[in-house]
């Protein structure tokens, strides 16, 4: 377990993990594409109606959730603000050197499903972030299924590099470098460059705090080997038992590792220059 507790920024966290999912309304296929652009796993392509299908499947689960389940603040809540507010500051020392103020991302916690400004956000697409409202949507019995289904050792370092590479993705809304990627077409290598660079911001934000004293001894190998654990390759082995390079959107567990290592042994961001 990291030193959390020597962190004492807080980041902006809202628990919607007691409410029933709204689903209905509003719904973007296009969003739901986006959303799933900037997820951190990538799986085999999602249909809108599959997606629908499923929501219906969890439905009876949501029903054994009250609000009082989450009442206050629990230690995943506690956890993923104290993340998030380390980001920040990160992040926000990094703008100010550059002549410019780093607005704040919004986390949101759920269960199965919820709204988000890019459509639904559902467990099934797994840890994201949704540009359109600069808000990164968690359900973390994710990382349950990280360490059953894809093998990872799993851990709190793990799940705040979770954090730490959704947060890339609003450190690279807020650059205009996913506004570049988009208007480029948006191809798997594009999407490749972008996710790769996520990891490496997500490996800056983890020299800062192990500047600290935040990790203990070989904890940074919990990040390492979730970076592994979600690379295509090891998600297509086991996802469909073979592996297609074209289809990636995320890179390899060579290719994550090695640029999550880049920004964390330099913790400098021209590092993650993953587009040239
Ligand atoms: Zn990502």
């Amino acid at each position: 377990m990291a030193l959390w507790d020597k962190l004492t920024s807080r980041g902006n966290i809202e628990d919607r993990r007691g409410q029933t999912a709204a689903i209905g309304g509003g719904l973007g296929v296009v969003g739901i594409v986006a959303s799933l652009l900037y997820s951190f796993l990538s799986g085999t392509p999602i249909d809108v109606n599959q997606i629908l299908t499923q929501l219906q499947a969890v439905q009876p689960a949501q029903q054994n959730l009250t609000i009082k389940d989450f009442e206050g603040a629990d230690n995943y809540e506690v956890f993923a603000s104290t993340v998030l507010g380390s980001t920040t500051d990160v992040w926000r020392n990094v703008f100010e050197q550059n002549g410019t103020t780093y607005p704040e991302p919004r986390l949101v916690l759920f269960r199965a499903a919820t709204t988000s400004g890019c459509g639904i956000a559902t467990s099934d697409v797994g840890p994201h972030y949704c540009p359109a409202d600069q808000t990164i949507y968690i359900d973390e019995t994710f990382f349950i299924e990280l360490q059953q289904r894809f093998k990872a050792q799993g851990g709190d370092v793990a799940e705040a590099y979770v954090i730490a590479h959704e947060v890339g993705h609003h450190v690279q809304r807020e650059l205009g470098t996913m506004d570049k990627v988009q208007q480029s077409g948006n191809s798997n290598l594009s999407s490749i460059n972008l996710e790769l660079q996520a990891d490496c911001f997500a490996g800056i934000w983890a020299n800062s705090v192990a500047g600290l004293g935040i990790f203990q001894p070989g904890e940074i190998n919990e990040a390492i080997d979730a970076a592994s654990a979600v690379g295509d390759d090891r998600i297509q082995q086991s996802v469909q038992g073979q592996i297609n390079p074209e289809t990636w959107t995320h890179g390899s567990s060579e290719q994550r590792v090695k640029w999550f290592t880049t920004g964390f042994d330099t913790g400098d961001p021209q590092a993650c220059n993953t587009f040239s």
